[in-house]
């Protein structure tokens, strides 16, 4: 069974999904398997700032805000 990242509920990228201005393979190959190669969450639990346009990887999408 998928785990959702625990920062889920609380993350950007949940919105813009629910927005519909990210691509679905964002939150299934990162949010919703837990996956510990998330760039934002690896910023979260180190306590350092990260812009809400950041994607998993790292790379910034302009267009999401
Ligand atoms: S983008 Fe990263 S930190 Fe945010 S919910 Fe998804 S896996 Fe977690």
């Amino acid at each position: 069974m998928n785990k959702n990242c625990r920062w889920y509920d609380a993350c950007p990228l949940k919105r813009y999904y629910q927005q519909g201005k990210l691509d679905k393979k964002w939150v299934e190959e990162y949010c919703w398997v837990d996956n510990p190669d998330c760039v934002r969450k690896k910023l979260e639990e180190k306590g350092i700032y990260h812009a809400d346009n950041m994607l998993p990887d790292g790379t910034f999408d302009e267009r999401l805000k």
